[in-house]
Formats: structure tokens, C-alpha cells, sequence
């Protein structure tokens, strides 16, 4: 006998019934007094009939149908998916930290202390003198972060409409300055992987706001030329914009802001431990230099005098507004509070020193072209078949593939960043389901994955006309 996931359809002994379907009893319903419509009231009603062990072993086979970082190592690059600890859960589950966002200031002292101090964290790691906490996600934090640059010009007398975006960058940075009004003028990389300062200078001029770049790079790349990069764009007026996707590759080491960067975000679900949000609830906070800081979004929080004997919400002079209901996504920001504040300077340190080393180490691994190097976080290694192929082929080996066909500049990508939290025996097995998929024969990384649930699905498809329920796929079936 051997186990396999679960499938929807009715073939083998795959199928996991629904629970209605193992048992169920009809209780009768009928006779009783109702104000409710007629055609919405009935006389019997089928109810699943289950034991409380089947029950809880019919919800752990679903939820063995989905492939998730409790099941094995997850190297979607760029996404850092990483394990969040359970302890950050169990602070987040605190009765206490259950306050409703329209209490009273003075009976929420606690939370806005919190709140305060997790704002001078990241303040402090990412080298900026002043953070919001009230973007939901990254790409909100890009958002809020050029509708910040945007101000900032604007009370400059500045119009300025152009956002410069390396062509590797994450798709977000496209579409949130595109959002924000810009055009986008997009920067094609150079012959290392990294920014070509000639295509720099070339792209910068009157109409520059703002430059977006992560570093080290969506190649896993450090930008070596940051302070030339940085005086190009200052030179010319613009901004320069931090994408923190990647801080993990620096935490405790360097800082954007000491590398010229003006404004960033924190994606707290990759860096520190939240779970990712899927659009939300995640947080991504924004921090900026003294100059923008009039600029930040409302409310932020401060101590109410010098003597910290309270804390205060209050409106930055020439704010944004709001992006954001209340303070944010406060559970979230306190699992990153709780997480920063047990790793603490070493524990920061040692997680972006493992993420890298466990990065190169993988790299030296694999039996495939990896070009450029060497690298912080991640790495993009060049697949001879279809990497998508590859991919698929990978969920049989038990282990989530790496992000696929990104960044172009790499033939096939396979975008990889094990992160910080995998020890040398779980990258070996990786590097092992990597190597075994390559040399398989064609055939049978074309019809991948056959263990799995879900076979190959059309992706495209399924994100955007999405079938969340098994009514709709019975209406769909019976089309
Ligand atoms: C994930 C990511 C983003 C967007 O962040 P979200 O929190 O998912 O909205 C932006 N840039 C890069 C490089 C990323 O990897």
C-alpha cells in the first residue's frame, strides 16, 4: 500500500468524500413555528454523522492536500517563505492582545508602546529616522512609499513623472508607481547581473522622482555601486526608493540607509516572522529619512514628553493621509515585535549570515548552470528542459520548487533562496530533488507531478477566475 494525497476525483482510494458523504443522518425539522419565508424553511435537514476522530483525520487529509513550509522546504525565491515560530503565534493569542482599535488611548498604553518600539526597530535596522507602521502588505509599502516621494517633490515645486525600475525588479514596483501616477521607465540590467551605471546616468534626469531597486538584487546580487547609484540619482534630483524584500540578506550588517536610500519598505512576512498574507493581512511598513518624514502616512505614534511617561497617536504635518484602517495590521506588527525582540542584534545577525551562507551552499550543490554570483539571499540557477517542467517535477521529490522564468536575464530561471531557517541535512535533500528531476528523462517531467493532488493545473486561469468552493466545480463539471 502506499499513501498518496488526496484527490477531488472519484478515482482509486484517493478520494476524500466529503463529510456528508461517509455518513449522515436526517433529523427531522419539520413543524415548527417560523418567520422565515416558506420556500427558505424545510422539514428535514442531512447532517454529516462523524466521530470526532474521523472528523479531525478528514480535516488533516485535506490539509495535507496543499503544500506548505510544515511540510518540507519551501525555496520560492525572492517570496521567502520561512517557518514562523509558534511563539510569535502564541503572543498574538494573548487574551490581552485582543484590544479593540476604538478603545480609549489611555487604556491601550500598552499596545501603542509596542507599537512605538517596534516602529524604532525597524527604524534602527533598516537605518531610517522614522517608520509607519499602516501599509497591509509590500506592495502597499511601495505604494505609500512613492505617494511619499510624489508628495515630497510636489512640495518642492517639483513635477516630476517618471519612476525608474530595474527590468529585474519584483512586478509590483511596476505597478505601484504606475499607480502612483508615474510612467515607468524600466532599466535593462547589465553584463553582472547588477544596475549599468552608463544605462543609469542615461535614464535620470529632470523628470526622475524616484529610482526603485532592492539590494542585493532579485539575482541575489549585492548592488556594489550603491553609493554611485545613489549620487547619480540625488545628483539628479531623485529619490532613491529601497524595495525590502531582501533585508534578510543584510539584517545586523548593513543598513539602506546607509547606503543612500530614501524611503523603503519592510516586507515583515519575509524578514521577521508573519505569516504571508496572500494580499493580506501581512504589514508592510515604511520607513524614510528626517527629510520625508512630514510626508508619512497618519497616525503614527509617539511618546506623549521626553520623559516616555505615555504614548499618543498624532498626524505627521504634511501627511499622505490614511493607507490603512486604525494602526495597521496590529496582530501582524506583533508577531514582528515579538520576533525582532527574542532574536534580538545577534539573533538578526546570525539570521542573515545563515540565509547566505545556505544560499552558496545549495548553489555549490546543484548540478545546473548558475550564473553570476557569488550571492546573499538567493540564487537563479539556468534549467536545460522547461523550468516549469522542473518545477512540477520537484512536488514529487516532496519538496516545494523554486520560483520559475524569473528574472528574464536568466535562461529558464529557477529562483532559489532556501532562507535562514533550513539546516545542512534538509539543503542536501533539496539539492538532491534538484539533481535527481535533471536527469530524468523528459517524458516524465513533462506529465509532473504525479503524486500530488492536483495534477498540472492552468495557472493563469485558476488565479484569476478562481473556484474557491466544490458547488462551483460541480457547476463547472456539469457544463
Ligand atoms: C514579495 C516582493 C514584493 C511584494 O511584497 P508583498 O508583501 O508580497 O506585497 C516586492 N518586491 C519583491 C522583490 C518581492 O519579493
Amino acid at each position: 500500500m502506499r499513501y498518496d494525497q488526496a484527490r477531488w476525483t472519484e478515482d482509486e482510494d484517493r478520494y476524500e468524500p466529503l463529510l456528508a458523504e461517509k455518513r449522515s443522518t436526517t433529523v427531522d425539522v419539520g413543524g415548527t413555528e417560523s418567520a422565515l419565508p416558506e420556500d427558505l424553511t424545510r422539514e428535514s435537514l442531512t447532517l454529516p454523522d462523524l466521530s470526532e476522530p474521523e472528523l479531525t483525520r478528514h480535516y488533516t487529509r485535506l490539509s495535507a492536500m496543499n503544500y506548505g513550509i510544515e511540510n518540507g522546504p519551501f525555496p520560492l525565491g525572492s517570496c521567502t517563505m520561512k517557518y514562523n515560530p509558534s511563539f510569535t503565534e502564541d503572543v498574538a493569542a494573548l487574551p490581552s492582545a485582543s484590544v479593540h482599535p476604538d478603545r480609549s488611548k489611555a487604556s491601550v498604553q500598552g499596545t501603542l508602546e509596542l507599537l512605538y518600539r517596534l516602529q524604532e526597530y525597524l527604524g534602527r535596522i533598516g537605518g531610517m529616522d522614522a517608520v509607519t507602521l499602516q501599509p497591509p502588505a509590500g506592495a502597499a509599502g511601495e505604494f505609500t512609499g512613492i505617494l511619499i516621494a510624489k508628495a515630497y517633490h510636489e512640495n518642492n515645486g517639483n513635477d516630476r513623472t517618471e519612476v525608474i525600475v530595474p527590468d529585474s525588479a519584483h512586478g509590483t514596483n511596476f505597478a505601484s508607481a504606475a499607480l502612483a501616477g508615474y510612467d515607468v521607465v524600466s532599466l535593462p540590467g547589465g553584463e553582472d547581473g547588477r544596475v549599468d551605471l552608463d544605462a543609469l546616468t542615461a535614464a535620470v534626469g529632470d523628470d526622475t522622482a524616484a529610482l526603485m531597486l532592492t539590494n542585493p538584487n532579485t539575482l541575489g546580487l549585492f548592488e556594489r555601486d550603491i553609493t554611485e547609484i545613489a549620487d547619480i540619482v540625488h545628483d539628479a534630483g531623485g529619490l532613491l526608493y529601497y524595495d525590502g524584500a531582501n533585508l534578510n540578506a543584510l539584517l545586523g550588517r548593513a543598513r539602506p540607509g546607509d547606503m543612500g536610500f530614501d524611503v523603503m519598505h519592510y516586507n515583515v512576512h519575509k524578514t521577521f516572522a508573519t505569516p504571508h498574507g496572500g494580499g493580506g493581512p501581512g504589514a508592510g511598513p515604511v520607513g524614510v529619512t528626517e527629510e520625508l518624514t512630514e510626508f508619512l502616512p497618519e497616525p503614527r505614534v509617539r511618546r506623549t514628553d521626553e520623559h516616555g511617561n505615555g504614548f499618543e497617536l498624532f498626524t505627521p504635518e504634511r501627511s499622505i493621509g490614511r493607507v490603512h484602517g486604525y494602526q495597521g495590521n496590529w496582530l501582524v506588527l506583533l508577531k514582528a515585535y515579538a520576533y525582532i525582540a527574542r532574536l534580538g542584534d545577534v539573533g538578526l545577525r546570525d539570521a542573515s549570515a545563515k540565509a547566505v551562507l545556505n544560499a552558496n551552499y545549495l548553489a555549490s550543490q546543484i548540478e545546473y548552470d548558475v550564473p553570476f554570483g557569488p550571492f546573499h539571499h538567493e540564487f537563479v540557477a539556468s534549467a536545460t528542459n522547461d523550468a516549469a517542467d522542473i518545477a512540477k517535477r520537484m512536488l514529487d521529490y516532496g519538496v516545494h520548487p523554486p520560483t520559475t522564468k524569473w528574472p528574464e536575464a536568466v535562461e529558464q530561471a529557477l529562483m532559489t533562496e532556501p532562507t535562514e531557517i533550513e539546516n545542512r541535512r534538509t539543503l542536501d535533500q533539496l539539492a538532491k530533488a534538484f539533481n535527481a528531476v535533471t536527469a530524468e528523462d523528459e517524458a516524465m517531467i513533462e506529465t509532473a507531478p504525479q503524486r500530488t493532488a492536483a495534477r498540472r493545473i492552468d495557472q493563469a486561469t485558476a488565479a484569476r477566475t478562481p473556484r474557491l468552493s466544490w458547488q462551483a466545480l460541480d457547476e463547472h463539471d456539469e457544463q
